[in-house]
């Protein structure tokens, strides 16, 4: 028997308990008793968000919501501001290029956060842009965004502040509305413990003066609808009644644990699994790392793509390899969502052992050490 681990930045392990809710018989969707459902969904989210603003669901994954976040904020000819810095950040310029708009990218190196200074310097050149798109954990580096920090300068704007907090969300502590944040989108497969699917998005309440001046072409996507829908506690198009039902019960769990408590695990988990790749004598990729999955070089020579494949085919672990220009060249492990400490130790073992099965040299067990140390 292989039993098998998924130590994934999305999708992630999903808790028994949420696979079951989503395997209940089907119900319909404009019903009192679905609108329920949906009812403490949206709350729930509210409270992941850090907002009174509703959260919106979208029937798709991600990028949706990101889509939604450019189709209804940016129209053709505006100039929209996007952090790149990793493959999730240049989606960002990718989509205004799509929507005709006036795509300005502020070049971050992989690896490297937007710093304060570089936002600074972006609205002071750009004081006509529509808006600042950022990524709060830019998943392909490993490397975090202090968004609150960066809100601050927007908010004394014109100009507003969209985060795509995907891997942020149930793994960071956020505020959208104390920090001032203009829109904020995210994801069901990464921190909320449910397959991928459904997509989030909230939007602030000058953010939707925006929405509804906005000329660019829309129609699954369109705000305007979701809200209006959401009057009667529905939404436009059918729900994906099932995903919701899991991603209700897995917020009753994140708020059981205690969300707190869910952002301190994330903490440990980063620190544990940072601390054990730098005693295997391996360097993370990201100068700010944040907590929801470790980027690391492989071992000199060594082709990291060789390395997952190992550890799944042999081990039976799923860890992720590199995007882009990295492909290759560094390793990711997830450890967002449903993730003990146990597991992040099974995780590291394995690590270790393909390690050792690729010829790379150090003292086997080194990183184990490291990890329970740090979780100590
Ligand atoms: C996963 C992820 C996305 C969305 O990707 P989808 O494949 O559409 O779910 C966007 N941004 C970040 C930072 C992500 O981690």
């Amino acid at each position: 028997m292989k039993k098998k681990y998924m130590f994934t930045p999305g999708p992630t392990m999903i808790p028994s308990e949420v696979l079951l809710a989503e395997a209940a018989p089907m119900i319909h969707h404009r019903t009192p008793q679905f609108a329920h459902i949906m009812g403490e969904v949206v709350d729930g989210l509210k409270k992941l968000f850090g907002t009174k603003e509703d959260v919106y669901l979208i029937m798709g994954t991600g990028t949706a919501a990101m889509e939604a976040a450019v189709a209804n904020i940016c129209s053709p000819g505006d100039k929209a501001v996007c952090a790149a810095g990793g493959k999730f950040g240049e989606r960002w310029a990718e989509l205004a290029e799509v929507y005709g708009c006036n795509a300005v990218q502020i070049e971050v190196e992989w690896g490297n956060s937007l710093t304060v200074g570089q936002a600074e310097a972006a609205l002071k050149d750009h004081p006509d842009a529509r808006a600042l798109y950022i990524t709060h954990s830019e998943t392909s580096t490993g490397a975090l965004t202090d968004v609150e920090a960066i809100a601050q300068l927007t908010r004394q704007s014109r100009t507003l502040l969209v985060v795509d907090a995907i891997t942020g969300i149930g793994i960071h502590p956020f505020k959208m509305d104390d920090w001032g944040v203009d829109v904020v989108v995210s994801g069901s497969q990464k921190g909320c413990m449910v397959p991928p699917g459904l997509a989030f998005i909230a939007v602030s309440a000058r953010a939707w003066e925006i929405v509804e001046a906005c000329t660019s072409a829309r129609y699954y996507l369109d705000l305007r609808a979701l809200r209006k829908s959401w009057e009667n506690k529905t939404t436009p198009f059918t729900t994906a009644v099932s995903l919701t039902r899991a991603l209700h019960k897995s917020l009753q769990m994140i708020f059981e644990e205690g969300l707190d408590q869910v952002h301190a695990r994330h903490a440990r988990l980063a620190g544990a699994a940072r601390a054990a790749v730098r005693a295997m004598g391996l360097e993370l990729l990201p100068r700010n790392p944040a907590n929801g999955l470790t980027a690391a070089y492989g071992p000199q020579g060594m082709d990291t793509g060789d390395l997952i494949e190992l550890m799944r085919d042999k081990y039976g672990v799923t860890m992720a390899g590199g995007q882009g220009g990295l492909k290759g060249k560094i390793f990711r492990i997830g450890h967002m969502g449903h993730l003990s400490e146990e597991d992040l130790l099974v995780g590291i073992e394995t690590l270790e052992k393909a390690l050792k099965d690729l010829g790379y040299d150090f003292p086997l067990g080194a990183g184990l050490r490291a990890a329970r140390e740090a979780l100590a």
